[in-house]
């Protein structure tokens, strides 16, 4: 009875590991289990070059991000509708990335990360927005969760921003 209890046991344990699967590339890596990414971005590293490099890298269509960490230099954009630009603004201190939400599309043939964060200050007091990049200062760890077909956006000129386009394959 205990020889079938460890043999199930090794059994059950090869065949989670077979789900499992560890990956790298430029400043990340990542452990795949099932269809779901764990990513660790690398100390000192830019956030979008290397969850870019990732989704290109993994072939992922379309998915959900999710993450946390640390930063000491972050982009956020705010748009402005009737001017229909961003207007770009850089704080550089050390801040904890106390979520970062966003999604992966298409845009012009090309893999499309949309990023908003929520940053913390040494104060406790909080800075959001949409986020052009940040440099990790710390850790950077992050749940990607694909789907299996692509999701295009594209570009709606009277409101300035780039739409999902559900008529487009
Ligand atoms: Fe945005």
């Amino acid at each position: 009875m205990k020889r079938i209890v460890v043999l199930i046991t090794i059994i059950l344990l090869i065949t989670a590991n077979m789900n499992a699967q560890n990956l790298k590339g430029n400043n990340w890596i990542a452990r795949k289990v099932d269809s779901t990414y764990i990513v660790s971005v690398a100390d000192k590293s830019s956030v979008l070059d290397a969850l870019t490099d990732f989704v290109i890298a993994q072939k992922i269509p379309a998915g959900q991000i999710t993450g946390i960490g640390a930063t000491n230099e972050a982009t956020l954009r705010f748009f402005d509708p009737v001017t229909k630009k961003y207007m770009d603004k850089t704080f550089n201190e050390q801040m904890e990335i106390s979520n970062l939400s966003g999604n992966i599309s298409e845009v012009q043939g090309k893999p499309m990360l949309h990023l908003h964060v929520t940053l913390g200050r040494k104060d406790y007091t909080a800075l959001a927005g949409h986020l052009l990049d940040a440099k990790i200062r710390g850790a950077g760890e992050f749940f990607i969760y694909p789907i299996s077909s692509k999701v295009i956006k594209v570009k709606n000129e009277a409101v300035g921003l780039n739409f999902y386009d559900f008529e487009k394959e």
